[in-house]
């Protein structure tokens, strides 16, 4: 954690998009700082943030920007879109309509994006097992349809939030290299 004074090798700039309240601002916060916060507002206003990170031998420095509030259809302007390589569209397992809106958040995505941007359909809140209302089936399905990677996670529990980051960054790596 944190940025050393060592030579960056490469700046990969990832977006958090989805829903509002499906848990992108704490994923961020687990993946850049370890931490976890039950207030939401906690990181509003926060533009992005970085971890530094090595991946086959070379310095990655990862810049993941967060909405601040922005997340009503279409108020996600272009400049947040502008030169982003991976994208994590998170929805909450818990609540259908963020699920739904999935394919529209993908549409914006497509549409202001690089072509080539890496995507990551997130599943958040897998800790809340028991009210879970999206079956990782379907979600596998959708991902698979539209070429995403997919995985459940809970930014809570810490589970798999380090394995979404890393593995978005290790393709992007893959691509750019
Ligand atoms: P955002 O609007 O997408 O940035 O969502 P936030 O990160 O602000 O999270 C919204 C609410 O969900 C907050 O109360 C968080 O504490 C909570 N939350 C976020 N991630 C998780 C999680 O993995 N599990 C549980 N149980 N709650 C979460
Ligand atoms: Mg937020």
């Amino acid at each position: 954690y944190g940025d050393f004074n060592q030579k960056i090798d490469y700046v990969f700039k990832v977006v958090l998009i989805g829903d509002s309240a499906v848990g992108k601002s704490q994923l961020l916060a687990r993946f850049a700082r370890n931490e976890f916060s039950l207030d939401s507002k906690a990181t509003i206003g926060v533009e992005f943030q970085t971890r530094t990170l090595t991946i086959d031998h070379k310095t990655v420095k990862a810049q993941i920007w967060d909405t601040a509030g922005q997340e009503r259809y279409r108020a996600v302007t272009s400049a947040y879109y502008r030169g982003a390589v991976g994208a994590m569209l998170v929805y909450d397992m818990t609540k259908r309509q963020s699920f739904d809106h999935v394919a529209r958040w993908l549409e914006e995505l497509r549409g202001h994006a690089d072509k080539n941007i890496v995507i990551m359909l997130i599943g958040n809140k897998s800790d809340l097992g028991t009210l879970r209302v999206v079956s990782t089936e379907d979600a596998k399905e959708f991902a698979q349809r539209e070429n995403l990677f997919f995985m459940e996670t809970s930014a809570l529990e810490s589970t798999n939030v380090e394995t979404a980051f890393l593995t978005i960054l290790t393709d992007i790596y893959r691509i750019i290299s």
